[in-house]
């Protein structure tokens, strides 16, 4: 997909969010995390910001990569929202190098 494309569909699936927070039960890393970015609804929220700025904070990067991609997430969005979809395709502009991010990435982990 173009990088391009691939920004519409985050910001697409972002404005779908309702903020509900029915995903984060569900997930199996937000426990784990020092913040919301380890969640579904904040991983969906931290790609479009990086789409948005072009740019992300290495604690958006390790939100985004600490994902399982496991979709348990999924199952409980009444809205629909790709989750999944969107940190694949957040991942996909990182690499590209069309999302800037900081050369050095923590990745904390409490619990
Ligand atoms: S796909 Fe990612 S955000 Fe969704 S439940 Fe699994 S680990 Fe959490
Ligand atoms: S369940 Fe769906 S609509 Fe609700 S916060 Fe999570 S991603 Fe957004």
């Amino acid at each position: 997909m173009e990088p391009g494309e691939a920004a519409s569909f985050i910001l697409r699936e972002y404005s779908k969010c309702m903020s509900c927070g029915f995903c984060e039960a569900a997930c199996p890393t937000l426990p784990f995390g020092p913040h919301r970015g380890y969640g579904p609804r904040g991983r969906v929220r931290l790609a479009s910001l990086a789409v948005e700025n072009g740019s992300i904070s290495a604690e958006g990067v390790a939100g985004i990569y600490t994902c399982l991609l496991c979709a348990a997430c999924m199952l409980r969005c009444p809205a629909g929202v790709d989750i999944v979809g969107v940190v694949r395709l957040a991942r996909e502009l990182l690499a590209r190098g069309a999302i800037r991010a900081p050369e050095r990435i923590p990745l904390r982990l409490v619990g």
